[in-house]
C-alpha cells in the first residue's frame, strides 16, 4: 500500500501511474480535490495551454487559448471520476512513522499502515509572511479570490510578480483605488508577456500609483506607511493583498523527518531520478520539490514525477 498526502494534480497523477502498474494506494488530501487550485483567485486564467495539464492521458480542452481555474477543477474532478482514484478528502495528515516497508501514517481521523509514502503537499497552504507591524489585521489578505469587495476602496497590492499585477489590473478594473508597492525597481520581467505592458501602461498613466524599491513599514487600521527612496510616505488604506509568494509547509517536512538543503532554496533532499528522500520509502512530487523557489516548477515539467515514482516503487515493493 502506497499513501500520497495530497490531491493536487500531481498526487492525482501519482495515483494514476501507480494505478497503472497494479500497485494498491491511497491519497488523502486534507481540503477538496485540488484544493490549491480552488483557492486560486476565481477569475485566474492558467499560463500554460490546456495540454500542458493533462494527466493520465485524459484529454482537457478548454474553451479559450488558456484554460480557466473553473474549467481546471472541472478537468481534474473528471480524471479522478474516470480513474476511480481513491481519495480521501477533508482529512490532514499529520505525522508518519515506522520504516521503509512499514510506515504508519496518522491523520487527525485515522491511521494507516503504507509500504511507501509519497508528499505531495504544493506549497500553496502557507503564504510568505512580511513580518511588519499590523499584518495581522483582518484587512491584510494572503490570499485573493475577486475584486468585488475592493470596489471604491483604498487598496494597497505587495508583489509585483504574476500574482500580484493580476490583482492590482483586476481591482483597478472593478473601481478599485490601486496603489502597489514593490520591492525592486520595476514590474517583474517574468510577469506573463501579454498582461506586462498593461500594467506598465496603467502606471504611466497614474491609472495606478506604483512605489518602486519601497516596502511597507507598518500596516494600521485606516493608512499604510512605506519606506520608499524619498523616505516615509503614509497612505491612506482600506485592504492590503499581500501577494508576497508561498512557501512549503516546513513543519510538516521536520515532522516528517525530510532533510532540507542548506542553500536558500531549502529543499527537501531528494536524489533525481527516483525523487526518494532521506527517508528511505518516502517520496517527493510536484512543485514541493522546488523548496523556496517557487518559480521553477509547475504542472507541466512536474506531472514526470508520477512516473519516476512509480517506477521506482514498482521495483522496490516489498
Ligand atoms: C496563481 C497560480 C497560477 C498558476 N498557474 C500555473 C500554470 O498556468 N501552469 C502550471 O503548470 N502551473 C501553474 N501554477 C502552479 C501550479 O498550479 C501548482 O504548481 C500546482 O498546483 C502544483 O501541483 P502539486 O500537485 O505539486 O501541488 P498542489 O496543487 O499545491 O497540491 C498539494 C495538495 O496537498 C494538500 N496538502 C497539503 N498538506 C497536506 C496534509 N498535511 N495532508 C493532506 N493534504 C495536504 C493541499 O491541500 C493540496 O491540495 C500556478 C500557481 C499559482 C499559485
Amino acid at each position: 500500500m502506497v499513501i500520497i498526502i495530497g490531491a493536487g494534480p500531481i498526487g492525482l497523477a501519482t495515483g494514476i501511474q501507480l494505478k497503472r502498474k497494479g500497485i494498491p494506494f491511497r491519497i488523502i488530501e486534507r481540503g477538496c480535490l485540488v484544493n490549491s487550485l480552488f483557492h486560486y483567485p476565481v477569475n485566474m486564467t492558467f499560463f500554460s495551454t490546456s495540454d500542458r495539464l493533462e494527466i493520465g492521458d485524459v484529454p482537457f480542452i478548454s474553451h479559450g487559448p488558456k484554460p480557466t481555474r473553473r474549467e481546471a477543477l472541472e478537468y481534474y474532478r473528471r480524471v479522478a471520476e474516470s480513474y476511480e482514484l481513491p481519495i480521501n478528502l477533508y482529512e490532514s495528515v499529520e505525522s508518519v512513522e515506522g520504516e521503509d516497508g512499514n510506515f504508519t501514517v496518522k491523520t487527525d481521523k485515522a491511521e494507516y499502515k503504507a509500504d511507501k509514502i509519497v508528499v505531495a503537499t504544493g506549497f500553496y497552504g502557507t503564504a510568505n509572511k512580511m513580518g511588519v507591524p499590523g499584518e495581522d489585521l483582518p484587512k491584510v489578505k494572503h490570499y485573493y479570490d475577486e475584486p468585488h469587495p475592493y470596489a471604491w476602496q483604498n487598496v494597497l497590492v505587495i508583489g509585483a510578480g504574476n500574482s500580484g499585477v493580476d490583482v492590482a489590473l483586476e481591482c483597478f478594473r472593478s473601481n478599485a483605488n490601486v496603489t502597489m508597492c514593490v520591492r525592486y525597481g520595476e514590474i517583474k520581467p517574468s510577469v506573463k508577456y501579454w498582461v506586462k505592458p498593461d500594467i506598465e501602461n496603467r502606471i504611466k498613466n497614474n491609472e495606478v500609483k506604483a512605489y518602486f524599491n519601497s516596502e511597507v513599514k507598518e500596516i494600521k487600521e485606516k493608512e499604510v506607511i512605506l519606506n520608499t527612496p524619498d523616505g516615509e510616505v503614509t497612505i491612506p488604506n482600506d485592504f492590503v493583498l499581500a501577494m508576497t509568494g508561498y512557501k512549503p509547509n516546513y513543519s510538516l517536512m521536520e515532522k516528517l523527518g525530510i532533510e532540507l538543503t542548506d542553500d536558500e532554496k531549502c529543499m527537501p533532499v531528494h536524489r533525481e531520478d527516483s525523487l526518494e528522500t532521506n527517508r528511505k520509502g518516502m517520496y517527493v512530487a510536484g512543485v514541493v520539490c522546488g523548496g523556496m523557489d517557487t518559480s521553477k516548477l509547475f504542472i507541466e515539467n512536474s506531472r514526470i514525477h508520477a512516473d519516476q515514482i512509480a517506477e521506482h516503487i514498482a521495483q522496490n515493493m516489498p
